[in-house]
């Protein structure tokens, strides 16, 4: 019988019990820093892994100890069925949570289906208040359907609900305060993501990163002194804090300056079907091929525990190392 419930362990002793899982690799936005228009190239259909596919690495995973399940893409609501394979996933014994990364754009319309299929726990992706700086950066109008959806989410209850923003120099950061702002008087989680350098690498530089230090600093001097949160039941890699009488968190998110790789618990699932143990390496696993060559399971367990012997103990970006990894975030599962 298979024990659920024990985390597996990496060659750190981290205990892995978490697989973000990308769907798809489309999106309806096209982030200049994250989906540049100039590397729009898509994944062919057969290319991407059917959702029986994914469901079953999903279960041999969560056989060997994975308990929560983040899904993600590209946009994970522009696949069709999403919401089906959600439900599907909910009902696994042994998976505990499953959430959801999006943009937000066909929030309002899917929100109720999602809640249906089980979803409490929302990650929406949102980096300006305004909607012509909207637009610049994402390339749509959709702003205000973002907001919408937003607006329904905490209608239909989903808790928490993360807003997660990436300050860029000269992009977005004059918008810094005005986030944590959203939390004064909602229960809304704002955490501030550092830029790190990940796909194109003439798209990101150092001094366009804002560190959590330089954050903090900005949303101290306009809202005053933050103060620590920790109550979270899953703890992220994400430094809560409140604004003293506010309603929601403020996080913050340190790839760069404070990287978390001693804490990091999870592994990737591209959407072609590749395990990939860290973000920032570029070393994947390719799991699909077997499966289609119609390999059993046992192999597909030895190529997760292939991927826990690969996860790196750390990386090395922010250390004078400034190369990340050479896909975007959106072809690999934000
Ligand atoms: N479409 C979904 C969404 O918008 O949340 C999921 C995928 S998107 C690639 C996930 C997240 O990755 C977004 O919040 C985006 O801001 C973030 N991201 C993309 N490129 C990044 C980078 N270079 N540094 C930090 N975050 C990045």
């Amino acid at each position: 019988m298979v024990d659920f419930f024990m985390p597996i362990l990496d060659r750190q002793n981290r205990a892995i019990d978490y697989l973000r899982v990308s769907v798809t690799d489309r999106c309806n936005l096209a982030c200049t820093y994250c989906k540049p228009r100039t590397q729009m190239r898509e994944l062919p259909h057969n290319e991407i892994l059917r959702y029986e596919e994914i469901g079953r690495i999903v279960l041999r995973a969560v056989a060997l100890g994975i308990t929560r399940v983040r899904i993600t893409g590209g946009e994970p609501l522009v696949r069709r069925g999403v919401t089906d394979f959600i439900a599907s996933l909910r009902d696994v014994p042994g998976i505990e949570d499953v959430s959801i990364t999006t943009n937000g754009v066909l929030l309002e319309e899917m929100a109720d289906a999602l809640r249906a299929a089980g979803v409490s726990r929302l990650n929406i992706s949102l980096d300006s208040l305004r909607r012509s700086r909207f637009r610049e950066i994402t390339g749509s109008d959709a702003w205000d359907a973002v907001w919408r959806g937003i607006r329904r989410a905490e209608d239909l209850g989903f808790r928490p609900i993360k807003i997660n923003v990436v300050p860029v120099k000269g992009l977005n950061d004059d918008e810094i305060a005005d986030f944590a702002r959203l939390t004064l008087d909602r229960a809304l989680h704002v955490r501030f993501i550092e830029f790190m350098p990940i796909g194109s690498n003439d798209r990101w530089h150092r001094d366009e990163c804002i560190t959590t230090d330089r954050i903090r600093a900005v949303i101290e001097s306009a809202l005053g002194p933050l103060e620590p949160y920790t109550s979270e039941r899953w703890a992220g890699p994400s430094d809560n804090y409140r604004v003293r009488r506010g309603q929601g968190i403020i996080g913050f998110i340190s790839p760069l300056t404070k990287h978390f790789c001693a804490a990091c618990r999870r592994l990737r699932l591209t959407p072609e079907g590749k395990i990939r143990p860290c973000l920032l390496s570029d070393t994947e696993i390719d799991i699909k091929s077997p499966m289609r060559g119609g390999c059993r399971d046992e192999e597909i367990d030895r190529l997760l525990r292939l991927a826990l012997e690969l996860k790196p103990e750390r990386h090395y970006i922010g250390d004078g190392e400034t190369q990340g990894c050479r896909r975007t975030m959106s072809s690999i599962g934000g």
